[in-house]
């Protein structure tokens, strides 16, 4: 069988392009959609991503500005910072960006960032209104993969989906978003977990695969049935002396092991990374937007 290989490249363009006749019709009513990024430390990641979403945003005519603070940032001076930005009527979105230092409370920030303003769609509002399926921010990446899904025509309904993976910003919503009584949802989800005794069970019935666990080759080939489609959220460094950073970048799945088994597959990269800043870029032009309809 040969693959189709789901290009997040492709789709994230897709959704950049729809986004500036959005973006040029705001600015036409004199509303420049703008994103507030809060960079707390010198987590290196967090910095190539946070220069990453800055990019997009300049790309697109989003003003976007990055707020970089030490690392020894107090919670009191954070939440003080938050309350500002809430309060700042020229910012639409706020973003601070994970993991925060150790002493720092994500769960506290996450609650404290208006609800209106939350374009990460972790705040526990958002999630509560996802799950009952009213219109709200959805934290980006599983976003981005129902994108994808769109995009390439895969109708998740009435198909058995498994998702290897709980966490609050993909598992979760992903999960959330599958079973709803919506397009492209209707789904019959399971979630997989380090507790679940015996993953390949499950994901032998799956019709769809979403895989968020963080470690390579988690999904194999031997775990699937033929025709399977497997999306790949996975984003692993490995070493490779063979490249120039000595490292490469994998995903969850065993790529090479499962393309003559698969229907349709993401690689990584290229799959489903590029879709989170694009949907980011999205909740950002929907929040700017929610000001003409108040
Ligand atoms: P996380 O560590 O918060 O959660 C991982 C989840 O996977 C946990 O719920 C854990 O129970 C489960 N898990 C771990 N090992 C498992 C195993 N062997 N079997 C079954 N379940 C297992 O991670 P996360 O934030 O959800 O991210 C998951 C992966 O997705 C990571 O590789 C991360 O880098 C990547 N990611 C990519 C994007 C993107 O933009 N593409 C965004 C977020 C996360």
């Amino acid at each position: 069988m040969s693959a189709l290989i789901l290009c997040g490249k492709t789709v994230s363009k897709n959704v950049k392009n729809n986004l500036k006749s959005e973006i040029a019709i705001l600015k036409a009513k004199g509303i420049v959609p703008s994103l507030a990024v809060v960079l707390v430390g010198d987590n290196p990641a967090s910095h190539v991503y946070v220069r990453n979403k800055q990019k997009a945003a300049e790309e697109l005519g989003i003003y976007s500005v990055t707020m970089q603070y030490d690392a020894s940032m107090s919670q009191d001076v954070l939440n003080r910072l938050i309350d500002e930005l809430n309060a700042d009527e020229h910012f639409h979105g706020i973003l601070v960006q994970l993991p925060l230092p150790k002493h720092l409370n994500e769960n506290e920030v996450i609650q404290r960032i208006s609800p209106d303003k939350d374009v990460d769609g972790f705040h526990p509002v958002s999630v509560g209104k996802l799950v009952l399926g009213q219109d709200t921010f959805v934290s980006c990446t599983p976003a981005g993969v129902m994108e994808i899904l769109k995009f390439y025509n895969i109708d998740p309904s009435g198909k058995n989906v498994v998702i290897i993976g709980r966490s609050n910003i993909v598992g979760k919503p992903m999960l959330n978003l599958l079973y709803q009584k919506a397009t492209y949802a209707n789904a019959t989800v399971t979630i997989c977990h380090t507790r679940t005794k015996d993953i390949a069970a499950h994901t032998k019935q799956a019709d769809i695969v979403i895989v968020a666990a963080g470690r390579p080759h988690t999904l194999t080939a031997d775990m699937v049935k033929e025709g399977v489609v497997v999306i790949d959220v996975g984003i692993n460094r490995i070493e490779d002396p063979t490249t120039e950073k000595g490292y490469s970048l994998v995903g969850d799945a065993d790529y090479e092991g499962l393309l003559s088994k698969v229907s349709a597959i993401t690689p990584v990269p290229g799959g489903v990374g590029p879709m989170t800043i694009a949907m980011l870029m999205k909740n950002t032009v929907i929040s700017a937007g929610r000001i003409l309809s108040k």
